[in-house]
């Protein structure tokens, strides 16, 4: 971090105003050294400069400079933004005397990864960072902007003070043996708190399913058999012409991805190739593959035919469906009925090719993502896959102690276990880390941020 960094913070492109974000030990000196105004050096923090970036003796662009000093800044480090006009030309010649002067490119989020290196934000919060400049929805917004401003991480420093209260109850326990009948209170008395914790983590755990689906969408895959109209579903559903659509059995072998927006849902959809017992190589890997994303996926569409009865190919497909999120899509509605539905739930009578009914699927999407309950809600969710899969051993690791107490277990054994739960927690807000994940995190950031 000994570097000074700099990146074009504003989208690439023609517009009103760039900003070039400078961050670093050596961000105002060198600023300095291309700005007109000498004044700047010397003057308070988190103050606005008028003047020329100068390439030498020439002028390169008329602009205001931003200065904010080190510690109350993003970064935690002195900070200058210089707010030029937004010409792609100008930008990239601010940012070229910038690095002949002594920055360095920013990596994507390196910014960011400052912020948190710097202890200015926690991992949550960085996390929070990203899902807002993604977000796709006013309420992926809202839960986002929750995660900004610190409510995951009050709710993980929750979890981490009550067990540290249990810690606590059991030091006591230790320190003091000699009053009689203490250390049987204290286990029960310990049982309880932790079963009150395995509650708390299992609420937030379930969810946070929501705040996955509502911030990174509903995994929604089409499946069903060949020819029954799974591609010109899906071309209805994003309104273009998306998915190739034929009538020669099996063509749509590849996945095709396409993003929908309901309302403040977000569709994430599939469409598989048709699931058949088939010896057609290629065609084989992608029903295997249908198969596992009926797996993965929070919805299903099932499309079968109005114009055909039910056959053993569609109840192959029903069968993997028991238990599952699904909808049953009747579609060729335009047709004469040979359907044998009586088996069917969930339904809902379509034609892909006329167009009728379309949006009841929606609607009842939004039905069963119940979204107007979850609107309701105090929207603090943990959204990310990393500390919902942290949070799932915490939750594991607990049941284990339970299991131990109940099995006699020494209490400083016990002890031990809740401290290793306790540093568990703290990779959720990043207390501990590895390199790589933070590479990994920080390197899905846009430059800039
Ligand atoms: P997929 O193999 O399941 O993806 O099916 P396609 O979307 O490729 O459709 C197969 C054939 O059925 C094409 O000829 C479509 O035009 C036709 N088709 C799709 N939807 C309807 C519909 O609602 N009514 C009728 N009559 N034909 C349809």
């Amino acid at each position: 971090m000994e570097d000074t960094i700099v990146a074009i913070s504003t989208a690439q492109g023609v517009g009103a105003i760039s900003i070039i974000r400078v961050s670093g030990k050596d961000a105002i000196k060198i600023v300095c050294k291309i700005f007109s105004n000498k004044n700047f050096f010397n003057a308070p923090s988190h103050t606005i400069h008028y003047g020329y970036i100068m390439d030498g003796n020439e002028k390169i662009d008329e602009v205001l400079v931003s200065l904010m000093r080190a510690p109350k800044t993003f970064t935690k480090e002195d900070v200058v933004e210089i707010n030029a006009h937004g010409s792609i030309m100008t930008t990239d010649k601010i940012l070229e005397v910038l690095l002949i002067n002594g920055c360095r490119l920013a990596e994507p989020g390196e910014f960011t990864k400052r912020a948190f290196l710097n202890g200015r934000i926690d991992l949550t919060e960085a996390e929070g960072i990203m899902n807002l400049i993604n977000s796709k929805t006013d309420i992926s917004r809202k839960i986002a902007l929750n995660q900004v401003g610190g409510k995951v991480s009050s709710m993980i420093h929750d979890l981490r003070d009550d067990l540290a209260s249990i810690i606590a109850n059991i030091e006591v326990n230790i320190d003091y043996p000699e009053y009689e009948d203490i250390e049987e209170m204290t286990i029960d008395k310990i049982n309880s708190n932790l079963s009150e914790l395995e509650d708390k983590i299992d609420k937030i755990l379930k969810e946070s399913k929501n705040g996955e689906i509502l911030t990174n969408g509903i995994k929604t895959v089409i499946v069903g058999k060949p020819n029954v109209g799974k591609s010109s579903l899906l071309n209805r559903l994003i309104g273009e012409e998306k998915a190739i659509v034929t009538d020669i059995r099996g063509t749509t072998r590849d996945s095709v991805e396409a993003n929908l927006k309901l309302d403040n849902l977000i569709l994430n959809l599939i469409d598989t190739a048709g699931i058949r017992e088939t010896d057609d190589v290629v065609e084989s890997i992608g029903v295997d593959k249908s198969i596992k994303l009926i797996d993965q996926a929070d919805l299903i569409l099932f499309v079968v035919n109005y114009n055909e009865r039910l056959s053993e190919e569609d109840l192959i497909i029903l069968n993997k469906l028991k238990g599952k999120n699904y909808i049953t899509v009747v579609n060729k509605c335009d047709l004469d009925k040979k359907i044998d539905d009586e088996k069917l739930e969930n339904v809902i009578y379509i034609s892909a090719l006329k167009d009728n009914n379309i949006d009841k699927i929606g609607d009842r999407i939004k039905q069963m993502f119940n979204l107007e309950k979850i609107e309701t809600t105090d929207l603090t969710y943990l959204t990310s896959a990393r500390s919902g899969a942290i949070l799932r051993k915490v939750l594991d690791s607990v049941k284990e102690v339970r299991k131990g107490i109940k099995n006699n277990y020494p209490i400083d054994m016990v002890e031990i276990d809740l401290k290793d739960i306790w540093n568990l927690l703290g990779e959720i807000i990043g207390e501990s880390y590895d390199e790589e994940l933070l590479d990994n995190l920080f390197s899905r950031f846009c430059v800039g941020k």
